[in-house]
């Protein structure tokens, strides 16, 4: 029997609805693991109140997925916390490691420094990725937590650091940054800054607004291309959120984090889609690394001129198709003569897309900080300012990557990203040059 079979009793959305019903008696018989609560009958379960877009923290209510104490008959949240890591916390409970009844101490854990409440955050349409009462989740609502008797966990932390990166300290040697003490601490180019982690959380109905589809289909789709993952999505119609298995984000903020939601503050900032290999490993077949580091340079520099600089960090490896679809394509343009005329092809060849990061929900953040315009824009993507603008937040000027920080080897991804529709202050080549900009072969490996 299809385990998918189980999700029996289904309500009230006709055109996604299973359509084979099963005794729960004749699953529990036939199953290898005994004593289990399923989720998926409505009639068994009384989900705490959750109105997203509220007019108050109190009236939108918490965000309540975990099961402990009375969590799993008054959850209304379909899906686990901590995004793909939630797999690793089913292993640590199930190789007996942590008690399924550990419930967190939050002492001292509180946000390193406050965010400005914004408007958006009390209405269902500016934000529908993630709890704009994430970082306040344990003082919002412990009451409820306690009178429910359910755990409510935050999916936003805020905390303070210092950024040491070799690059820095030889902006500050060469003279392009300047130690200030405050921003730039010392010759070393040690940076000060400020950070927030931001776990997804989606609102259903907003997040099929954006894509333009109904909310079935997304349901339908998530629930299906998932190979049945989360039963609930189609047997609970009534749960509006969802926790995603996917990677988060991380805001990195430079000078005084209030500046940042003030319009009278010039604002730099840069959206960055995660690329380990060269982020980390300094794979030199992108421009990923240097534009992030020109980045974080540009940030703190228009911090030092008192305005505000911001980076965002999204986990979006290999424009979100992973590393293994990524490498499978390097080897096929590397085998296939990699020239800038068939890059997206290549990936299109394997992905079936080219790029899998839809950025229609990437500027929920923008917009939980409070951000109202972007001075200067560090990104050359269409995708990126597109979905910006579209969300109501004006960019003011766009700043390519400058030519000497692009490697030899990624001058195939700049120049077809740019020819199909990046932004450029130079210009844009036409098909035949394309295939003119070549890049390594895997004979100079050897
Ligand atoms: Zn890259």
């Amino acid at each position: 029997m299809s385990p998918i079979a189980v999700v029996a009793q289904p309500q009230a959305t006709p055109d996604v609805a299973p359509t084979k019903k099963v005794e729960e008696q004749q699953y529990h018989t036939s199953s290898p693991v005994d004593g289990f609560t399923l989720t998926t009958y409505p009639e068994d379960s009384h989900p705490i109140n959750l109105a997203w877009g509220a007019a108050s923290a109190e009236a939108r209510g918490p965000v309540v997925a975990s099961k402990y104490r009375s969590g799993l008959d008054k959850h209304n949240t379909i899906g686990a916390h901590s995004g793909s890591y939630c797999v690793y916390h089913a292993l640590a409970v199930g190789s007996k490691q942590l008690n399924p009844e550990h419930v967190a101490d939050y002492t001292n854990s509180q946000p390193a420094f406050s965010i400005p409440e914004q408007k958006s955050w009390y209405n269902e349409k500016d934000i529908v990725a993630m709890d704009p009462f994430g970082h306040l989740t344990p003082y919002l609502f412990d009451e409820v937590s306690e009178s429910e008797n359910v755990e409510i966990r935050p999916t936003i932390a805020i905390t303070k650091a210092t950024m040491q990166l070799f690059e820095l300290k030889d902006a500050v040697s060469q003279g392009r940054l300047q130690v200030d003490g405050k921003i730039v601490k010392n010759s070393n180019g040690d940076v000060n800054v400020s950070k927030v982690a931001v776990e997804p959380v989606w609102y259903l109905p907003g997040v099929a607004e954006r894509f333009n589809i109904t909310e079935s289909e997304l349901r339908k789709a998530l629930f299906e291309d998932t190979n049945g993952m989360y039963p609930e999505l189609i047997t609970r119609p009534d749960i509006k959120v969802f926790l995603p298995p996917i990677g988060g984000l991380t805001v990195y903020i430079f000078g005084d984090p209030k500046f940042v939601s003030d319009p009278s503050k010039k604002l730099a900032l840069r959206i960055h889609d995660e690329c380990n290999g060269s982020d980390v490993f300094g794979s030199d077949i992108c421009t990923c690394r240097p534009y992030l580091i020109f980045g974080i340079e540009e940030a703190v520099k228009e911090a030092q001129n008192g305005g505000s600089g911001v980076v965002i960090y999204f986990r979006k490896e290999g424009r979100a198709l992973g590393e293994v679809t990524k490498y499978l394509v390097y080897n096929a343009r590397k085998r296939g003569g990699d020239t800038a005329a068939e890059y997206f092809h290549r990936t299109e060849c394997i992905a079936g897309v080219r790029d899998m990061r839809f950025q229609q929900l990437m500027p929920d953040i923008l917009k939980w900080l409070g951000i109202s315009k972007i001075d200067r824009m560090l990104s050359m993507s269409n995708m990126k300012h597109d979905a910006i603008v579209e969300q109501g937040i004006p960019i003011l000027e766009r700043i390519p990557i400058p030519d000497e920080l692009v490697p030899p080897d990624s001058r195939v991804e700049i120049d077809a990203k740019i020819h199909s529709g990046y932004f450029t202050n130079g210009t844009v080549m036409t098909n035949d040059e394309l295939k003119n900009v070549q890049g390594r072969s895997w004979d100079n490996f050897e």
